[in-house]
């Protein structure tokens, strides 16, 4: 019976079930090492000013160049790297990298501010604050041009010691930007308790802008409340005319979104900061 049953156990696992966890399994072993072979690297989204086009800040978005797979997206690794704890190590690099790469564009003098994503588990890192302080520093940024993006759920679990680090984060002139934002299972008593200086309006809502009227009393609520609450607010995923025209009619001030801008390199993001 016991070889019955371990021959069906063994007809169960099918070829690709066993080539998914043997690939899952490497993945691990070759994340560990990906930071340290120097694997990963930046794309930049800008975020803009809906009102006049310029480009205000740019999102550090994360991929992972695998020797054999080619290019993964976050999607693909972050899963896997929140898991193991390896987001750590993968933040801290986005971090120090991400600061380095506003330098270099703070230095053609535009104010535009870089964007980072911050994983719950890093959040709840004292380390935290010192990694920010010395990725500013040694890049020679402003505090001020840094903004932290973190998701509700990051948030929800908000102990006292993680707001007592985001408030250390603002007074330092952090910027703490609250992503995704509706997406969450937050109330909205939590938005007093967090020192946050922005709204990032989930993708979800503005591509269900034209066809469903909750979406679109949802982008009016937050973009409100963010008025009320003398927050930053950005559309994120504006992809089409229209969105671009109901996120700027609503009064949102800033969007995000493949109608200004895909994530790209470096050298792109430079061109479009110094569009006129
Ligand atoms: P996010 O922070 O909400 O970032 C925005 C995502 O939406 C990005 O996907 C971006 O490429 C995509 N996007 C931007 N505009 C549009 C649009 O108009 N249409 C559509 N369909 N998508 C758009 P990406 O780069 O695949 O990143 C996915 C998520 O992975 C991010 O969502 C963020 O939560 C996470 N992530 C990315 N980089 C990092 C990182 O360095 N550290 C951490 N902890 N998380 C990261
Ligand atoms: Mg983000
Ligand atoms: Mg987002
Ligand atoms: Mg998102």
């Amino acid at each position: 019976a016991a070889k019955a049953a371990g021959k069906s156990a063994y007809r169960t696992c099918t070829p690709a079930l066993r080539e998914s966890a043997v690939t899952r399994a490497e993945l691990i072993a070759d994340l560990r090492r990906a930071v340290d072979e120097g694997q990963l690297h930046l794309e930049f989204q800008p975020i803009v000013d809906l009102a006049t086009g310029a480009v205000r800040s740019a999102e550090a978005l994360v991929r992972w160049r695998h020797p054999r797979l080619g290019l993964l997206s976050p999607a693909r690794f972050l899963p896997l790297a929140e898991e193991t704890g390896l987001i750590v190590p993968i933040d801290r690099w986005v971090i120090h990298e991400a600061c380095r790469a506003a330098a270099t564009w703070r230095d053609r003098r535009t104010e535009a501010t870089v964007a980072v994503n911050i994983a719950a588990a890093h959040l709840r890192r004292p380390d935290l604050i010192a990694t920010v302080t010395a990725a500013t520093a040694s890049a020679g940024l402003a505090p001020r041009a840094l903004t932290l993006e973190l998701t509700e759920s990051a948030l929800i679990d908000g102990s006292e010691a993680v707001l007592d680090r985001l408030r250390q984060l603002r007074e330092l002139g952090i910027r703490i930007s609250i992503d995704d934002f509706g997406t969450g299972y937050s109330a909205l008593s939590y938005l007093h308790r967090i020192p946050a200086t922005e709204l990032k309006i989930d993708r979800s809502f503005v591509a269900r802008l034209d066809t469903d009227a909750r979406a679109y009393a949802t982008v009016e609520m937050v973009t409100r409340l963010a008025g009320a609450f003398e927050l930053s607010v950005v559309a994120e995923g504006v992809e089409t005319e229209r969105q671009h025209a109901a996120v700027a009619a609503i009064g949102c001030v800033h969007g995000q979104g493949y109608r200004y801008g895909r994530p790209a390199g470096l050298a792109q993001l430079h061109t479009a900061l110094t569009r006129p």
